[in-house]
């Protein structure tokens, strides 16, 4: 039987993180400062050994030596973690011997969308694309102006502090009826220092409020834009 299925709801998550790059390494020690074990291969030993006090398992070993992958029992891991950006053949290799042996979930890092969709051909369950993604959501906030804090949910949501509009002074959430107008959820309120996570629709909001607000990224620049034009 496998570890994986006899092992009880709380124990720690397995993951093994191939390729130690930036990516890898940022994944693999956040992963084990969340408590999770992890296991990091890559073929480079003074990578592995930077590694090897911070993780569960560092071991050097080339992804294309199919023995050495036989042998480390991929199949126990919850989850797996394909960095390698440059070299596609060896994430190519490793993500179908991790589909191959059963591993449930493959996260692979993708440097174009062709790479991209031969690693979800060949078995990745997410592709992600760090470099492109990553200037994706600093552009948007960036559009939303720095001195709103936004949180990117998805590339068309986000959550942002969005200060209240003069026009919405003295009237309540359920006045504004914001959700219909602007199609945005307000799911707090700040008002002194105090933060209010279930503000009452019916109380008057006042100009010196900050909402906090999830919606579509162009509504939600269209509403700060409204506001820095005040
Ligand atoms: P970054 O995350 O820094 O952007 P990258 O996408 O440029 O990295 P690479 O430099 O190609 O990725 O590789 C990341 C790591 O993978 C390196 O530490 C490299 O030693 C390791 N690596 C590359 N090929 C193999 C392989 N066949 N087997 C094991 N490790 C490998």
């Amino acid at each position: 039987m496998e570890r994986r299925s006899k092992r009880a709801k709380n124990e720690k998550k397995v993951f093994v993180v191939f390729g130690l790059g930036r990516f890898g390494r940022s994944i693999a020690t956040t992963l084990a400062d969340g408590g999770c074990e992890v296991m990091v291969i890559d073929k480079d030993p003074g990578k592995i050994q930077e590694m090897a006090e911070i993780v569960t398992y560092a071991m050097a070993a080339d992804v294309t030596d199919v023995e050495t992958m036989d042998s480390i029992g991929i199949s126990n891991f919850d989850g797996a973690v394909v960095a390698i950006g440059q070299s596609l053949e060896a994430s190519v290799m490793i993500t179908i011997m991790a589909k191959e042996l059963g591993v449930p979930y493959i996260l692979a890092k993708a440097q174009t969308d062709i790479q991209g969709k031969v690693l979800k051909k060949v078995g990745a369950n997410v592709v992600i694309y760090p470099e492109k993604e990553m200037g994706i959501r600093i552009a948007h906030n960036l559009l939303m102006g720095n001195f709103f804090a936004a949180v990117e949910l998805s590339t068309t949501f986000s959550m942002m502090e969005l200060d209240t509009l003069e026009k919405w002074d003295g009237y309540s959430l359920s006045q504004l009826d914001l959700r219909k107008k602007y199609k945005i959820n307000v799911v707090g309120l700040k008002r002194n220092s105090t933060f209010d996570i279930n503000p009452d629709p019916e109380m008057p909001l006042s100009k010196d409020d900050t909402l906090v607000v999830i919606g579509k990224n162009d509504i939600l620049n269209k509403l700060v834009e409204m506001k820095k034009s005040e």
